[in-house]
């Protein structure tokens, strides 16, 4: 004897099979061209994605009106509250949440939005220089830089006497110095602005490139000649921005 329940599921899917050869398959999963003659069938279909929709939004915290981005995804299964380093607050929630909802969940969440928010404002931004200015900075501290170069590695050279071609001064983002494999050796304008420790242990850097082409263990036995304590050295240089 089958279990009641099951003859009634069986009963529905008969039912809905019986249907749908009546109708010929419903219309969504069919194809027909303008005589009404089915050309296709479609065996699933997909909806289109539905969109993403942003808006801007205030709400009031503790006393502080707080501003926030609202974005209503359909594929989003729960609110969920963000804020990025750059203090922009983003609330994500599926299109059915209304707005009693999310304002009662950021409500419940108001220390932690507040602390956040203001952790960001008081973390101290480094002003980023634009590049026009960048390029003012170099002209004005490329002679300087050069000057300064040319000084250590003739002082620093005397100890390791390795043969070199040219020394050049370099705008780079990223480098300190390089070293090519013809013996020029080159480095960063920034090279003014640093402590003479630091400009120190970067042409002796760059000076023992000339004997070990790499940063080998014999590479740092030859740095640690003239600066025992190059890693310290070297960690304070790569704090420098
Ligand atoms: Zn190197």
């Amino acid at each position: 004897m089958p279990h009641p329940f099951q003859k009634i599921k069986r009963t529905i899917k008969t039912l809905q099979r019986k249907s749908l050869k009546a109708v010929g398959f419903s219309s969504r999963f069919r194809r027909t061209n303008r005589a009404g003659k089915i050309v296709r069938i479609i065996k699933s279909t997909r909806r289109a994605p539905r969109p993403i929709t942003t808006s801007q939004k205030q709400i009031t915290l503790s006393g502080q009106e707080i501003e926030y981005i609202l974005r209503l995804n359909p594929r989003s299964k729960s609110i969920r509250l963000a804020i990025h380093a750059s203090g922009e607050f983003i609330v994500t929630a599926p299109p059915r949440a209304t707005q009693i909802m999310i304002e009662s969940l950021i409500k419940l969440k108001a220390n932690w939005i507040l602390e956040k928010i203001n952790h960001f404002k008081t973390v101290v931004k480094i002003p980023r220089k634009s590049k026009a200015e960048q390029k003012a900075e170099y002209a004005r501290l490329r002679n300087d830089a050069l000057k300064i170069a040319t000084e250590k590695v003739a002082y620093w050279n005397t100890f390791y006497n390795f043969k070199y071609k040219n020394i050049s001064i370099k705008n780079q983002k990223t480098r300190w110095g390089s070293c090519s494999r013809n013996g020029n050796l080159n480095f960063n304008y920034k090279i003014a602005l640093l402590s003479d420790k630091l400009a120190d242990y970067l042409v002796v850097h760059e000076i023992c490139h000339l004997g070990e082409f790499n940063h080998s263990a014999k590479f740092w036995t030859l740095v640690a000649k003239t600066i025992p304590d190059y890693a310290i050295v070297r960690r304070e240089l790569k704090g420098v921005k």
